[in-house]
């Protein structure tokens, strides 16, 4: 594999050789650099045979973090920066012995520290001639699985997680309507924040509706002050008063009013996903067609857009209800 496809180590090794093939770039940008959260790597574990492979300093292979994370200032003055394990030691008649050099005398307290690091270490045996594997930490036999690692990639052993997922696929709107809504539960709505992460160059990362902050999917959808006075008029709409939370799924889960059942704070729900996907679209006009920010234009459409979805009589008394009768302060978000 190393001379097939490049100077192979690890998966999320964010500088990859040129002669890498196509079929294992692809495989490195489904594992997710460090900048996309490293997922892939926070479920392996190596597990040192002979430490061949593994970084001493840099891999994660005692414990929870890697040792230059645990023991940052003894990283800072070592000696063996970007070595494999077995570049810090030697066998002597069987017995493995470290090596460890520094740049400069130690301070007292770095001598401290290095005997912790020592006392961790001895802890850890090398085996001669056994190859540095990785571990899939998800599985008992150690073994990656498909269903394993999308089981955590869609967080399913997290009920709470899915939950808003699960009503947002519920909810009788436009597909379209409901893809915006998954994608900014997921933050992947390109934002400027999120496309200057992929090093698309901007003129600025400023939120076009207020020209005040960054504009990332919380400011946008709901820290902007263009956008508050949306959720602002859609309280009045219906006579409450509630804290807008800026995280998107949390913001969702509380969007719903207490005295209506499951079924009804769904098509509720869809007042939500309308108002989201009119902040987009008008977000988007005031960038690409230059238009005036408008809150008031946004939460009409929003109203418009709830309406066109509700195709039955049905969901559209329910709206009435909420909106004409219902006014009572006992409503929370
Ligand atoms: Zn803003």
């Amino acid at each position: 594999m190393d001379s097939k496809y490049g100077s192979w180590r690890n998966l999320n090794d964010p500088i990859i050789s040129r002669s890498a093939s196509r079929w294992w770039l692809d495989i490195q940008k489904a594992c997710g650099i460090v900048t996309q959260g490293a997922w892939f790597d926070n479920f392996i574990e190596w597990v040192v045979g002979g430490g061949k492979k593994v970084k001493f300093w840099e891999d994660k292979w005692i414990g929870e973090e890697s040792l230059c994370c645990k023991f940052p200032r003894l990283y800072l003055i070592s000696d063996c920066k970007e070595r494999v394990i077995e570049e810090v030691g030697h066998w002597e008649e069987n017995v493995w012995v470290w090596d460890l050099t520094w740049r400069r005398l130690r301070l007292v307290w770095e001598v401290a520290m290095e005997e912790q690091l020592i006392l961790l270490l001895n802890r850890h045996s090398l085996k001669i001639g056994i190859s540095d594997t990785w571990k899939w930490k998800d599985n008992d036999n150690g073994v990656f699985s498909v269903k394993s690692a999308y089981n955590k990639l869609q967080g399913s052993s997290n009920e709470e997680e899915n939950k808003e997922f699960k009503t947002l696929w519920s909810i009788r709107v436009a597909p379209k309507a409901q893809l915006l809504g998954w994608r900014l539960f997921l933050d992947k709505l390109p934002t400027k924040v999120k496309l200057a992460a992929r090093g698309i160059q901007l003129q600025n990362n400023l939120c076009e509706m207020c020209l005040a902050s960054e504009e990332n999917a919380e400011h946008l959808f709901f820290s902007c002050r263009a956008s508050q006075k949306v959720w602002n008029m859609c309280d009045r709409w219906i006579g409450v008063s509630s804290v807008h939370h800026v995280n998107a799924r949390d913001n969702f889960q509380h969007f719903h009013l207490v005295n209506l059942n499951r079924r009804q704070n769904k098509i509720w729900q869809g007042m939500w996903l309308a108002i989201v996907g009119e902040i987009w679209k008008h977000r988007n006009g005031v960038i690409f067609k230059h238009r005036k920010v408008d809150p008031e234009e946004i939460f009409a459409l929003a109203q418009a857009s709830l309406y066109r979805s509700l195709l039955t009589k049905g969901p559209r008394q329910i709206i009435n209800t909420i909106v004409h009768v219902d006014q009572s302060p006992s409503c929370q978000k």
